[in-house]
């Protein structure tokens, strides 16, 4: 009897192990349809009250004194702050308003999920008399990242590489 216990639970063991590809589709489905269910509720942003300190009254932290500060760590901020740190005695400060990135930011065209999340600064154009005929108010989205990253964090990851010849002929 005590066999047949120790040969079940054996059995149930390798029947029900995960390999580290079922984990990893696991973590990522999981992760998806997180921000799925946070889309479906998705209100735009009316204001920049989240970036207000919650307590007015708080004293400023300080963090001392730098050479640069770089406003906004998306794709030419964290570019420029990485570059110019290669020079080991500049101080720099890279601020940046949005959150940290994740593993969904890497994948390619989630971007259209993250223009409904608190990814997106959430940008609405003006009024278009010729234009944004789909969307209310004739106002079409105009996302940008509010994340580490930037933008480039909710975007396409599309690329092209330039044919020199179109270059060479002045046809760009
Ligand atoms: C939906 C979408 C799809 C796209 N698809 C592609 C594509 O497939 N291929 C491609 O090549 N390009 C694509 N782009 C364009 C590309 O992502 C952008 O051109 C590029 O990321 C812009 O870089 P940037 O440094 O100018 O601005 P951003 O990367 O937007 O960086 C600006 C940063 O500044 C921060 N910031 C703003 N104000 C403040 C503040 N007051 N304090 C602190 N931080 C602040 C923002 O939160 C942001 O992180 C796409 C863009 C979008 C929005």
């Amino acid at each position: 009897m005590e066999i047949l216990t120790v040969l079940i639970v054996v059995f149930h063991l390798v029947m029900c192990q995960q390999t580290p590809n079922d984990l990893k589709v696991e973590y990522y489905a999981k992760n998806i349809r997180n921000a799925l269910a946070l889309a479906e509720d998705y209100q735009p942003r009316q204001n920049n009250s989240d970036l207000l300190a919650t307590n007015q009254n708080a004293s400023p932290i300080d963090f001392g004194e730098f050479d640069f500060i770089i406003v906004g760590s998306g794709s030419s901020g964290s570019a420029f702050a990485a570059k110019m740190s290669e020079i080991k005695t500049f101080k720099i400060l890279s601020l940046e308003a949005g959150d940290y990135n994740d593993d969904l930011t890497k994948i390619p065209y989630l971007s259209t999920l993250f223009q409904k999340s608190d990814r997106n600064w959430g940008y609405f154009s003006s009024p278009q008399k010729n234009a944004c005929f789909g969307w209310i108010d004739n106002r079409c989205s105009f996302p940008r990242g509010k994340i580490l990253g930037g933008s480039s964090a909710i975007d396409g990851v599309d690329y092209i590489r330039g044919n020199k010849a179109d270059f060479d002929n002045g046809h760009h």
